[in-house]
């Protein structure tokens, strides 16, 4: 894997989201809603932003989402964003 020239670490995504990372869908057959959370996605990030699937357990907040902007409080995973 080549080195990300641009790193943005500490930012703490939600359930879906990280769903979204790993999986490119949220899980259910659903994909207007997977289309849905990838646009909030881009919508924050642009097409460049890679955010990197968490590997550590959630933990919960009341801090806004930095993958899709969800105000919804729930458990958040510590990720970083590569450009
Ligand atoms: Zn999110």
């Amino acid at each position: 894997m080549s080195k990300a020239e641009n790193v943005i670490s500490d930012i703490a995504i939600c359930e879906d989201c990280r769903q979204m990372t790993a999986n490119a869908t949220l899980g259910s057959e659903d994909h207007e809603a997977d289309n849905a959370h990838a646009e909030k996605m881009v919508a924050l990030w642009g097409d460049g932003w890679r955010i990197v699937p968490p590997s550590g357990d959630g933990h919960f907040s009341d801090r806004w989402c930095d993958g899709c902007g969800s105000q919804l409080a729930g458990d958040r995973y510590v990720t970083e964003a590569w450009l």
